[in-house]
């Protein structure tokens, strides 16, 4: 699905370089490169503040932690995600509220949250699921209007931006109260292990993340708060900026793959093509096509038998998750995501496919 290797070979003399640098200095944890990211991050991301932490799970905990929510109180999330985007809200002991996504482009839609609002609502996650920003003008503007704050999801998104109807542009992650990423080493800006961030342009929260990521310790062993120890390590933050300053070709490689796909399979009825919200740029962390009265499942042993993989993001949505039974849903409940767990297949993608790859996966396919 994805070529680190390749990717590798191409940056190796100044990922080797960071990583070296980082064994001489000793300082494996905290050390300036880490610093030094967050910095250059916030750049590149166009925020004020970046607050690297162990993982995309962890980000989305501090995230809700650092909004003081408590229990009972209710996050709404899409049921279409990866479980991670759950799995903090119950964790917290908040309660998740799934909703339904929209067929087209797979992403959480303002009108499904606005609908499933309670008195005891205080939070959305949306989740720029495959690479590409949900309709955040609309959830934006639900949030005002019923006074929630908003988590971005952006742990797929990274480096996809989006344009306002008044013409700003944001980038992914940048538009909520609170973003999140992840450097997952498959992730669009992915470190050699595991790694995460926020982002925020909020002083006061920028400041309780950073003391919750760190044992909810502003002065040292005083502890003023409950928090959690995640941080990025300076290994991790070496490569990442070795690769930061490629992540813009890294997108476009991406997108380069994206629309050869989009061309093999345009018009075809049995495999519908993503398609792209108003707005918002695709990164194309995955390629996703829906296959429609193919038999997936065999069609994916067939394509592996061919050595070429294909997955499947995501076979169950939430609601449908033995740990996240609830009897408030009910199979039926969220058809546009019941479907898509039947009919999504995604096709490798990175930042290394040339051309005699994508022939070879079209033609097998
Ligand atoms: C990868 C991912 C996460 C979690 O990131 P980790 O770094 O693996 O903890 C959360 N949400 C989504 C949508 C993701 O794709």
């Amino acid at each position: 699905m994805v070529d680190l290797r390749g990717q590798y070979e191409k940056i190796k003399s100044a990922v080797d370089a960071g990583i070296q640098e980082v064994i001489d200095s000793t300082q494996f944890v905290k050390g300036g490169k880490v610093k030094e990211f967050e910095q250059q991050l916030a750049e590149y991301l166009g925020v004020k503040h970046v607050v690297a932490v162990g993982n995309g799970t962890d980000a989305l905990q501090i995230a809700l932690m650092a909004l003081g929510l408590k229990p009972g109180d209710e996050v709404i999330t899409p049921t279409f995600t990866f479980i991670a985007t759950a799995e903090v809200v119950a964790l917290l002991g908040l309660t998740p509220v799934v909703v339904d996504v929209d067929y087209d482009t797979m992403c959480v839609t303002a009108e499904a949250i606005e609908r499933a609002i309670t008195p005891r609502t205080k939070a959305i996650v949306p989740v720029h699921l495959f690479g590409q920003n949900a309709d955040m003008e609309g959830i934006l503007s639900v949030a005002k209007k019923h006074n929630l704050y908003v988590v971005e999801d952006a742990c797929q998104s990274m480096g996809s931006r989006y344009t306002f109807s008044d013409g700003r542009v944001a980038a992914s992650g940048t538009m909520g109260d609170i973003g999140c990423t992840s450097f997952f080493p498959s992730k669009n800006l992915g470190c050699y292990g595991d790694g995460g961030a926020l982002f925020t342009d909020d002083d006061e929260l920028a400041q309780r993340i950073r003391v919750i990521a760190n044992h909810g310790m502003e002065v040292r062993y005083h502890h003023d708060m409950v928090g959690v120890n995640s941080r990025l390590d300076s290994i991790q933050a070496a490569v990442l900026l070795a690769k930061l300053p490629h992540l813009d070709e890294y997108i476009e490689a991406r997108q380069r793959a994206a629309e050869y796909y989009n061309k093999a399979f345009e018009g075809d009825a049995r495999f519908l093509i993503p398609k792209v919200g108003r707005g918002t740029t695709h990164a194309y962390h995955q390629y996703t096509l829906r296959c429609v009265g193919v038999d997936r499942d065999a069609l994916r042993e067939q394509l592996a038998a061919k050595g070429v993989p294909a997955m499947i993001y995501y076979p169950i949505p939430l609601h449908q998750q033995k740990a996240y039974q609830d009897p408030r849903y009910k199979a039926g409940n969220f058809p546009m995501a019941e479907q898509l767990a039947k009919e999504v297949l995604s096709l490798p993608m990175h930042t290394e496919l040339d051309l005699e790859q994508l022939e070879y996966i079209v033609g097998s396919l």
